[in-house]
C-alpha cells in the first residue's frame, strides 16, 4: 500500500462513515499514524439517500470525499480499499489492493441490507443503502413510468405503477411519503397521457405499528401524514417472497409490481477473520465491552452500526444510526489517545438525542426527550438538523437551495436516468 513505517504506533480504521470520521477528527495532529481505508472515496450521509432515489436531490450533494476531510491532517493516510480479511495473530489486515500490518485496529464497516436469507427477495428487490443503489432504484422509477406509457396492457400497466415498500422503519416511511409527493405533484405534469391517479404506494409492516422505535404518538401522527397523501399501510404483513412480479405475503394479500423496495432490516458488515463465535450478536454484529474494544482482543475496536455494545439499558445495543455511531467514534477517538498515552479510558456513554422523520412536505415527527411534537414545525427542525449534520459547507447550500425551490417549485428536478437500471420487464407480460 505504500504506507510509510514510523516510529508512531499505526491506526488502521476501516470505513469512512459517521463512525470513522469521527474516530479521525479525535486524532487529528495526535502522535499516531492512521490509516483510513474505505471501499468509497467518499462519506455518504444516508439519511438523504432516499431523496436521491426520488430526484430532490444530486447524488453529489450528499457525498463528501474522504481525502478532503483529512486534508490538513498530519501522519494521515487514505487509501481506497476492500477489506477482506482480518489475520487477527499477525496484527494484519487483507484488502483487495494488499495487506497491512497495524498496531490498532478499528472495525467502522458500518451496516448492510438484511434479507433474512430470502435469497428470492434479495435478487429482485431494490436497497438503498449506498448511493449507487439510490440511483438504481431512481433510475427504476422513472423507466417504469416510461414503460408504462408504451403497454396496452392494465394489469402490467399497473404492476408499473405500483410501488411496495417493505419496512416502515424511518427510510420506508420517508420513501413512501416523497413517493406520495411525487404522484400528487409531478407525474401528473410529466405524464399526461398516463392515468397517473393509478399510482398505488404500499407500505408494509410486520409489526401492528409503523416507526415502532419512536412513541405511539409519533408513529399514530405518521400513518395518519401517509394515510392523507394515499399511501396504503399494511401492518401486521410479512412478505415471504418476490420473484420480480409478485409480492407474496403470510396473510392473504399479495402485490402485483414491478418495485419492491426492501427497508426491512440491516446488519452488520462482516469481513472474515474475526472468530466467528464472537461475532453475530443480534444481526451480525461485533460484540464489544464499554469501550468499543471488540470481546476476546486487546487491540481491535468495533464502532458505529457494527458494533454491539450490550449493557442493562442496552441489551440489544444501541440503536443502529447515527447518533451512536457518531458518539462512539468521538469517545474512541480520545480514547486511543488516553490508551497511548497510558490514560484510563472512559466507558462510552449515549446521549440518547432523539429521533425524527419526514413525511413530505411540511409534515415530520420528532421525539426528543422531553419534548415530542409534528407538523410543520418537526418538518423545519427536521431540515435543520439534517442540513447541520451534513459534511461540507458546498453540500450544506446545494441541499438547503434544492430544498427551497423544490418547496417553491412544487419540484423535484434530478428526476434523471442518467444510468440506465436493467430491469427485465418481460415477466409482466402475457
Ligand atoms: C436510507 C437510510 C436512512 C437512514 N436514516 C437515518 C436517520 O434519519 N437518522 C439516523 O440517525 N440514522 C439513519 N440511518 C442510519 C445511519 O446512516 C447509520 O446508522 C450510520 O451511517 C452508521 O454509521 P457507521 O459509521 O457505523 O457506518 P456507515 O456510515 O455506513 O459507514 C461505513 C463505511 O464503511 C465502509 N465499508 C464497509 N465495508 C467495508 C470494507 N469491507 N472495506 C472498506 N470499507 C468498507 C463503507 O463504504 C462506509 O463508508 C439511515 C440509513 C439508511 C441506509
Amino acid at each position: 500500500m505504500n504506507i510509510p513505517k514510523t516510529s508512531f504506533p499505526r491506526i488502521v480504521i476501516v470505513g469512512g462513515g459517521f463512525a470513522g470520521i469521527s474516530i479521525a477528527k479525535g486524532l487529528k495532529n495526535k502522535e499516531v499514524q492512521v490509516v483510513l481505508l474505505d471501499k468509497h472515496n467518499y462519506h455518504t450521509f444516508q439519511p438523504l439517500l432516499y431523496q436521491v432515489s426520488t430526484g430532490g436531490l444530486e447524488p453529489d450533494s450528499i457525498a463528501y470525499p474522504i481525502r478532503k476531510v483529512l486534508k490538513d491532517y498530519n501522519n494521515f493516510f487514505f487509501r481506497l480499499a476492500n477489506v477482506e480479511e482480518i489475520r487477527t495473530e499477525e496484527n494484519t489486515i487483507v484488502t483487495n489492493i494488499g495487506a497491512l500490518e497495524y498496531d490498532y485496529l478499528v472495525i467502522a464497516t458500518g451496516s448492510e441490507t438484511n434479507y433474512y436469507g430470502n435469497r428470492e427477495i434479495e435478487i429482485n428487490s431494490m436497497a438503498m443503502k449506498t448511493i449507487p443503489q439510490s440511483l438504481n432504484l431512481r433510475s427504476l422509477i422513472l423507466e417504469n413510468f416510461e414503460q408504462a406509457l408504451l403497454t396496452d396492457q392494465y394489469h402490467e400497466r399497473d404492476a408499473l405503477m405500483n410501488f411496495v415498500i417493505v419496512g416502515a422503519g424511518p427510510t420506508g416511511v420517508e420513501l413512501a411519503g416523497a413517493l406520495a409527493e411525487i404522484k400528487k405533484g409531478i407525474l401528473p405534469k410529466d405524464y399526461p397521457d398516463l392515468d397517473t391517479r393509478r399510482v398505488q404506494i404500499h407500505l408494509i409492516q410486520s409489526g401492528d405499528r409503523i416507526l415502532k422505535e419512536m412513541s405511539e404518538k409519533a408513529s399514530q401522527k405518521a400513518e395518519d401524514f401517509l394515510d392523507g397523501l394515499g399511501v396504503q399501510i399494511w401492518k401486521n404483513t410479512r412478505v415471504t417472497g418476490y420473484d420480480g412480479k409478485t409480492v407474496t405475503t403470510d396473510t392473504d394479500v399479495d402485490f402485483e409490481t414491478a418495485t419492491l423496495v426492501w427497508a426491512a432490516g440491516v446488519k452488520g458488515v462482516e469481513i472474515k477473520g474475526l472468530n466467528a463465535k464472537d461475532l453475530l450478536v443480534g444481526g451480525s454484529r461485533i460484540p464489544v465491552d464499554e469501550f468499543n474494544k471488540v470481546k476476546g482482543h486487546t487491540n481491535i475496536f468495533a464502532v458505529g452500526d457494527v458494533a454491539c455494545m450490550q449493557t442493562e439499558d442496552t441489551p440489544k445495543g444501541h440503536p443502529m444510526m447515527a447518533q451512536p455511531a457518531m458518539q462512539q467514534g468521538k469517545n474512541l477517538g480520545e480514547n486511543l489517545v488516553r490508551l497511548l498515552e497510558n490514560k484510563p479510558l472512559e466507558p462510552f456513554v449515549y446521549r440518547d438525542k432523539g429521533s425524527m422523520a419526514t413525511i413530505g412536505r411540511n409534515k415530520a415527527v420528532v421525539d426528543m426527550k422531553n419534548i415530542r411534537f409534528q407538523g410543520v414545525f418537526a418538518w423545519f427542525v427536521w431540515m435543520f438538523v439534517h442540513l447541520f449534520f451534513l459534511i461540507g459547507f458546498r453540500n450544506r447550500m446545494v441541499v438547503f437551495v434544492n430544498w427551497v425551490y423544490n418547496y417553491v417549485r412544487f419540484d423535484r428536478e434530478a428526476r434523471l436516468i442518467i444510468r440506465p437500471f436493467n430491469r427485465n420487464y418481460s415477466a409482466f407480460k402475457d
